[in-house]
């Protein structure tokens, strides 16, 4: 029997250079340049806790300069314009991009309360499956400017009553003449307040809704249109954050903004869901092994008692512990990945296994990295506690730790119960 082999196949590891590459003589240097700002969170965000503008400008510098060298776009769908690399690339490409740059850094990895990573349109931000229903002509319009990174978008499902449960979604969408007209409150809203448009998730049909069987349609909003942002929303002691909370208030759209079916809109929700969790996951699998290098490393340095603190057996199980958690995190990671690949409809059991057992790990690898390094660990300067709390702050997103038992749960008793 062949063995089994889930190192990245030649070609994705060519674009994993070749994306390397680019970081390293594009990104990294404007990140030198503009350490002062961008190291320094009090310096980051304005009084409101919004991105300062400079730091908005280098963002979105940093994402054109992605999108011409061609990873932008990396796995946006190919009939929206992208180079539809599927979920296996994608599962790779950030478990590499996260273990060599590590958290915390504002251009190229998440961290410092920012979960959007600039160079790579991700659902919340970019295009993706979504919209794959989008009118052509509005296609036309915004696709390029989407696709060369001068607008972003968003994805507006939560709301301050309906987080976990999408069925208490209270935004109502009415029909009027050839118009929809849009009220309610959307909350927690990653890249809402930086957002050019807004594809928003709203009732159209109570009684359809409250059977569960539909009633939510999704539409496609331009900033232009009148939503509001009404609020950012700081979390985990950062000073501020891309996450805010908007406001519809007798927004109206044409007919042709509608995505899709009217009251169908469930099902695009689930895309995007889907997509999140997957990339999270691949995202704390590469931040896992970014954490356990460090700790290998410093441990062999970092001398106490007279012996290096490698030779203690606690300090060589928490390594030990922390490679069995970034070991079985990349390996799930990748194989559902590959599983997403080849399969008709996303393999959500593993998607949502995927999501809960990397991001609980990659807490665990980074809490031990902090133990090993000690008072060190705890510095801001060397970024573990970028990576804690984005970890802690992943296992809200995209469905709660519970939300994906809970859906592995329901899978495995409607007789679901393939293991690989
Ligand atoms: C940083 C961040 C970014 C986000 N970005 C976006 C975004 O871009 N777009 C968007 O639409 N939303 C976004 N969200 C919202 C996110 O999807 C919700 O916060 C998440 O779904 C949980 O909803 P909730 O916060 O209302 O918690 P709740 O649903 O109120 O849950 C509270 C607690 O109850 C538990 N619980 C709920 N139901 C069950 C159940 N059936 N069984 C067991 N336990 C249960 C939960 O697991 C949790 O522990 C973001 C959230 C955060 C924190």
């Amino acid at each position: 029997m062949e063995s089994v082999n889930i190192a990245p196949p030649p070609h994705i590891r060519q674009i994993i250079d070749s994306f390397f590459k680019f970081i390293d003589t594009e990104i990294v240097p404007l990140e030198k340049e503009n350490k002062k700002l961008l190291d320094d969170e009090t310096k980051m965000y304005d009084d409101k806790y919004y991105l300062r503008k400079e730091v908005q400008e280098l963002r979105k510098y940093a994402r054109k300069k992605s999108a011409k060298a061609g990873f932008l776009n990396m796995f946006v769908p190919e009939n929206l314009g992208g180079m539809g690399l599927g979920p296996l690339t994608s599962v790779y490409v950030n478990i590499a991009l996260h273990s060599k740059y590590g958290p915390g850094r504002p251009l190229i990895t998440p961290g410092k309360g920012l979960l959007v990573t600039p160079l790579i349109a991700g659902f919340v931000d970019g295009p993706s499956q979504v919209i794959s229903d989008l009118d052509e002509d509005l296609k036309k319009s915004y696709l390029p400017l989407l696709l060369s990174g001068e607008k972003t978008m968003c994805f507006a499902l939560s709301e301050p009553e309906a987080g976990s449960d999408i069925w208490s979604l209270k935004t109502r969408a009415e029909r009027r003449g050839n118009k929809w007209v849009i009220n309610g409150l959307k909350q927690w809203i990653t890249n809402g307040p930086y957002a050019d448009f807004c594809v928003v998730f709203a009732v159209t049909d109570t009684e359809l809704l409250k059977a569960k069987k539909g009633g939510i349609t999704t539409f496609f909003v331009e900033k232009e249109r009148g939503w509001k942002v009404d609020a950012i929303i700081p979390y985990m002691g950062h000073c501020g954050s891309d996450t805010g909370i908007l406001s519809f208030e007798n927004v109206e759209v044409p007919e042709d903004h509608v995505i899709g079916d009217v009251n169908f809109g469930f099902t695009k929700a689930m895309l995007g869901i889907d997509i999140g969790r997957l990339a999270i996951g691949a995202i704390c699998a590469g931040l896992s092994e970014w954490a356990l290098k460090e700790s290998i490393e410093y441990s062999k340095q970092r001398k106490a008692f007279g012996q290096t603190i490698s030779e203690y057996q606690a300090i060589q199980f928490m390594l030990a512990d922390s490679y069995i958690d970034t070991y079985t995190s990349q390996t799930l990671a990748i194989h559902c990945g590959w599983k997403a690949e080849n399969s008709d409809t996303p393999p959500v059991k593993e998607i949502s296994a995927v999501k809960a057992y990397c991001v609980e790990a990659c807490q665990r690898v980074f809490d031990r990295a902090i133990q090993i390094f000690g008072g060190m660990g705890l510095t801001n300067e060397l970024r573990f506690q970028d990576g804690f709390r984005l970890a802690r702050t992943y296992r809200i997103p995209d469905g709660t730790s519970e939300i994906q038992r809970r859906t592995i749960a329901r899978r495995l008793l409607k007789g679901d119960t393939s293991i690989i």
